[in-house]
C-alpha cells in the first residue's frame, strides 16, 4: 500500500492537478488574453510520457487522485494516452478533467474508454450573447451539448463550474436550475486573483476599480468589487428561486464524490445540487490535500503562491531521486494558508485551474 506523505502542517497530500497545456480553444476575459498565452517552445514542456512517469513516481508517494487540466485539456494530442498510462498506476483511484466541454461531445468515448472516471464542465451564462462574449470564442450550446455527452457517456458525478463576476452579472438562477431535472452538480466559485500581478498595460492598474461596467474585463486587472461572496450569492439564488416557485435552496447532507472545499445545496425535489466554493470569504487551507504541476513542469504548492519547484530537468534526465527530492521539497513548502488579497504572476491557464 502507498504511504501518504504529509505537508509540514500535517496535511495529507493525495490529490495532484496537472495543467496538460497551457493553450485553449476559448479566451475568456476573466483567464487570458485576447491572443492566448505567449508560445512556447515545445521543448519547455512536458511529454505525456514524463507527465505520466511523474505521476506514477508521486502514487508511491500518497497521490491517489488526478486532475487534468489547464488551459483547455481536451485541445491537447496527447490527452488520451496519457490518461491511458495513469489508468494504469495501480495506485490512482480517480481521475478527472476540467473542461469547457466544447470537445466533450465528440472525444467523450475515447476519454471514458481510456479509463477517465469523471469531468467538470465550466459555464458561466446560459445566455448566448454573454456566453460568446465572456469566451470570445465559445458558443453556449458547445458547452451544453457537452454537459449532455458526459452525462450520456457515463461520468460521474458530472460537475458544472461556474465563475462568478460582479461586473458579469450572470443568470446565476438559471444556472442553478440546470440541476432541477439532471443529475449535476453546478458549482459557483469566487472570483480569485489569479494572474492580477501580471505585467499590465502601463496605468491601467491603478485605474482598475474605476473601470466601467461595460468596459471588457482583464486578468491582469483583477479587483475585489469583483468578487460576490458565497453566502451572499446563495441569498441570492435562493430568494430569486423561492419568487419563481421552485423552492428555496435546502442544504444537503451527501455531498458528491470529490466534493473538496464545495458546501452543497438542493433545490426541493431536484435531480442534482448546487454548491459554493469560497475560495475568497472563507478559505479553506487547513484541508488542502493538493499539489499542482503547471504545464513545463513547475510544482506549485499553492494556487495562490508564486513559489515553484521545477521537476522537468530530473525527469528528463532520468533521475527519480532527483524528481522525488523536488516533490518533497515542494511538499515541505507548502504554506499553512495563502494572503487572500495577493495576486499571481501566472494566469489560471498557465497554471491549471
Ligand atoms: N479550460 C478548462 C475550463 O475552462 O474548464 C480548464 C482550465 S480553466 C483555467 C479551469 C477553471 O478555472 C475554469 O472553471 C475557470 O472558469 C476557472 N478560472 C479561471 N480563472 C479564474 C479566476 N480568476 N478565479 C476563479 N476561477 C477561475
Ligand atoms: Fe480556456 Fe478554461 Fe481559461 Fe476559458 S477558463 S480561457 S476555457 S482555460
Amino acid at each position: 500500500m502507498a504511504r501518504s506523505l504529509h505537508d509540514g502542517f500535517g496535511r495529507s497530500i493525495n490529490y495532484l492537478r496537472i495543467s496538460v497545456t497551457d493553450k485553449c480553444n476559448y479566451r475568456c476575459v476573466y483567464c487570458m488574453p485576447e491572443k492566448g498565452v505567449p508560445p512556447r517552445d515545445h521543448a519547455e514542456l512536458l511529454t505525456a510520457e514524463e507527465i505520466a512517469r511523474f505521476v506514477s513516481l508521486v502514487a508511491a508517494e500518497g497521490i491517489t487522485r488526478v486532475r487534468l487540466t489547464g488551459g483547455e485539456p481536451l485541445v491537447s494530442h496527447r490527452i488520451v494516452p496519457l490518461i491511458e498510462e495513469i489508468r494504469a498506476i495501480p495506485q490512482i483511484e480517480d481521475i478527472a478533467l476540467t473542461t469547457n466541454g466544447a470537445l466533450l461531445p465528440r472525444m467523450a468515448p475515447e476519454l471514458r474508454g481510456a479509463g477517465l472516471d469523471r469531468v467538470n464542465i465550466s459555464l458561466d451564462t446560459l445566455d448566448p450573447a454573454r456566453f460568446s462574449q465572456i469566451t470570445r470564442l465559445g458558443r453556449v450550446e458547445q458547452a451544453l451539448a457537452g454537459i449532455d455527452a458526459a452525462l450520456a457517456h457515463g461520468f460521474h458525478p458530472v460537475k458544472v463550474n461556474t465563475v462568478v463576476v460582479r461586473r458579469m452579472r450572470q443568470d446565476v438562477l438559471e444556472l442553478a436550475k440546470l440541476s432541477l431535472d439532471r443529475p449535476v452538480h453546478v458549482r459557483f466559485i469566487e472570483y480569485m486573483p489569479i494572474g492580477s500581478t501580471a505585467s499590465a498595460p502601463a496605468g491601467e492598474r491603478s485605474s482598475c476599480r474605476a473601470m466601467a461596467a461595460e468596459q471588457e474585463l482583464d486578468a491582469r486587472l483583477w479587483d475585489a468589487s469583483d468578487v460576490v461572496p458565497s453566502d451572499e450569492l446563495r441569498e441570492r439564488i435562493s430568494t430569486e428561486a423561492a419568487a419563481a416557485g421552485i423552492g428555496e435552496l435546502e442544504p444537503v447532507d451527501a455531498a458528491p464524490y470529490g466534493a473538496g472545499p464545495a458546501r452543497y445545496w438542493a433545490f426541493p425535489g431536484a435531480a442534482g445540487t448546487v454548491g459554493f466554493i469560497s475560495a475568497m470569504s472563507n478559505h479553506f487551507c487547513s484541508s488542502c490535500n493538493r499539489l499542482r504541476l503547471t504545464a513545463d513542469g513547475q510544482l506549485r504548492p499553492c494556487l495562490f503562491s508564486d513559489a515553484e519547484h521545477q521537476v522537468r530537468d530530473a525527469l528528463r534526465a532520468g533521475d527519480d531521486d532527483a524528481v522525488l527530492a523536488r516533490y518533497r521539497e515542494a511538499l515541505a513548502c507548502k504554506p499553512q494558508q495563502h494572503d487572500r488579497i495577493d495576486g499571481t504572476a501566472r494566469l489560471m491557464s498557465q497554471i491549471g485551474g
